[in-house]
């Protein structure tokens, strides 16, 4: 999923990282000949990509962030099977916020089409929802979620 370049910095071995908006890293090394990025050793380079985006395969595979999250309170219970709803669309957060869904009863299947997900979650399990992606989610029984928003800070 393509996401925004907001700033660039240095990882533990002094490679360079690009934050994204979504709140990954991403390695944008230079070595060459094998890795060719000349632009991101000259500030200037590096400038003129803020802004820009990055394909991030982590918010692809529901990775959480490694930048630091703030939950933000109140919380959504989502009710499958009864009174003949088995299905939760929700239209994505616009904020820029993540979520975590968790299953606290029955089976559901979460389907998320612009990362091409549709997968099965089991009680106990927490999957995170990354910024701007909607997603539904059916039950062929009754089962019982919350959805929780955190906020990067
Ligand atoms: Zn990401």
């Amino acid at each position: 999923m393509q996401r925004i370049i907001l700033g660039f910095g240095r990882d533990d071995e002094g490679d360079w990282v690009a934050r994204l908006a979504c709140g990954h890293n991403r390695h944008v090394r230079h070595r060459p000949p094998f890795i060719n990025r000349p632009w991101v050793v000259h500030a200037a380079g590096r400038a003129s990509w803020l802004g820009r985006s990055f394909d991030c395969l982590r918010c692809d595979r529901l990775e959480w962030p490694s930048r630091i999250l703030q939950h933000r309170p109140p919380d959504r219970c989502i009710g499958l099977g009864f009174a003949r709803t088995d299905r939760f669309d929700d239209p994505g957060a616009a904020s820029g916020n993540w979520r975590t869904l968790e299953l606290s009863q029955g089976h559901a299947t979460l389907c998320i089409d612009a990362l091409h997900v549709e997968r099965p979650i089991t009680p106990g399990e927490a999957v995170a929802i990354p910024p701007n992606v909607a997603f539904r989610l059916y039950a062929a029984s009754t089962a019982q979620a919350c959805l929780r928003t955190y906020r990067l800070i």
